[in-house]
């Protein structure tokens, strides 16, 4: 199994060399730990330094600043791999939504400055938009930024931040302008260990994903130079928000993928084994029926995902074809998986049992990155205009 089709527009040679490396990378060093990371509530910290190592955190980012230059499908091969392997605890989706902000608006100092620790794995990327008060609703934030000197003053919290506890490069939105909605909104760049007044609260207790850090930030007149502004001027933030949402929204239904190829792979070897009634359980036609329909709409998807990577490639991807991945790969995953669930019985639930983490992780991809209530709004604006 992998993310691309035999069909795949933009794939080459490269690609299958450079997913073959990762498939051994994470095979050492992440399936022997997945179960640490749940337990302790966060992937190792040397995991990135080593992941810098090998080559895997930069493989979109263009040589200059350390990384391979291999665009988008590089990074999409990591996320499929890192679903494949059954893993939700190391937050490198987020990272690498940080680096295409970086790399789209920073300027070239920032870029020069953070993006090759960001390939190497010295710095963590969290992107911090959500607050206690505004979610979807990103136009309703309220933490400030105000100027003072050559600096930023930063007032208010964040909620939810992914790699909120181990980060140490935060993309911020704020707002600068706060007579405004949108056009108020910009986003700022924070060097947490430079960063005083700033703080964490405590590690957020989640349903699922329990090894991926989750927390919530507080910005006590923080004070940040002014040149960590992204972009040239304030007032920015929204619209690169909305710029960089379809990567965003593609991501998830990467991530859903190879966790739905590992949950029907996994399923197919358990229900070849466990038998009931002195058959297989692979041998009752509901068994058969429901596992060709799983995998009948995991091929759909990665049909689907695989074109929207080729439109993204060429910058062609639309905010509205994108959110349908985004839904589609988020509701698809979780039906597949309660049926991957379902056909495991009784040690579908149990914790040791694989399938139950992919359960309970796969709940949250129908909330974050924008709700899938949200990307229905998106598409049918699409329709509407
Ligand atoms: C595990 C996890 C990790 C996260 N990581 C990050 C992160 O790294 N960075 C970050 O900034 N945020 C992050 N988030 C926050 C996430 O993006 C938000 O939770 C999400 O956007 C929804 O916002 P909300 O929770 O405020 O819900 P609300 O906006 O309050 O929505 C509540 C309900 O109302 C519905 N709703 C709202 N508006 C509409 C509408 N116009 N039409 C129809 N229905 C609507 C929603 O779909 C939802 O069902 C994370 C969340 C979780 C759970």
């Amino acid at each position: 199994m992998s993310l691309f089709t035999t069909t795949s527009s933009w794939k080459e040679d490269e690609h299958e060399i450079f997913a073959e490396s990762i498939r051994r990378f994470f095979d050492k060093e992440m399936t022997p730990n997945i179960e640490k990371w749940a337990d302790q509530g966060v992937c190792d910290r040397k995991f990135w330094d080593k992941a810098g190592q090998v080559g895997i955190l930069g493989g979109s980012i263009p040589q200059e600043y350390g990384g391979s230059d291999g665009g988008y499908a590089y990074d999409s091969l990591v996320i499929y791999e890192q679903g494949r392997a059954a893993d939700s605890a190391w937050g490198f989706g987020i990272h690498s939504i940080v680096m295409h902000y970086l790399l789209t608006y920073g300027s070239e100092d920032q870029k020069s400055r953070w993006l090759p620790r960001m390939v190497n794995g010295e710095l963590i990327g969290a992107l911090a938009m959500s607050e206690p008060n505004a979610g979807s609703d990103l136009q309703a934030i309220r933490t400030s930024a105000t100027k003072d000197g050559n600096l930023y003053r930063i007032n208010g919290s964040k909620i939810y931040i992914t790699n909120g506890m181990t980060a140490n490069l935060i993309l911020t939105a704020v707002k600068t302008d706060k007579s405004t909605g949108s056009k108020g909104i910009s986003l700022i760049a924070i060097e947490v260990d430079e960063t005083e007044g700033f703080s964490r609260g405590k590690q957020l207790e989640k349903l699922g994903m329990h090894g991926n850090d989750t927390a919530e930030l507080f910005f006590d007149d923080a004070k940040v130079p002014m040149t960590n502004l992204l972009g040239p001027e304030e007032g920015q933030g929204f619209y690169q928000m909305m710029k960089q949402l379809p990567w965003e929204r593609l991501i998830i239904a990467v991530g859903a993928l190879g966790a739905m190829d590992y949950a029907i792979n996994s399923t197919v070897e358990f229900v070849k084994d466990r038998k009931a009634f002195g058959k297989r359980i692979m041998d009752f036609q509901n068994t058969r029926f429901k596992l060709a329909e799983c995998k009948t709409r995991c091929e759909v998807l990665r049909a689907f995902i695989s074109d929207c990577i080729g439109r993204l490639e060429k910058g062609e991807l639309d905010a509205a074809t994108a959110s349908m991945a985004k839904y589609w790969g988020s509701q698809t995953q979780n039906e597949v998986i309660d049926e991957c669930l379902q056909l495991h019985g009784g040690y579908g639930y149990m914790r040791e049992c694989p399938i139950s983490r992919l359960y309970a992780d796969a709940r949250v991809q129908k909330i974050y990155g924008g709700t899938n209530e949200i990307m229905k709004e998106l598409i049918a604006r699409s329709m509407d205009s």
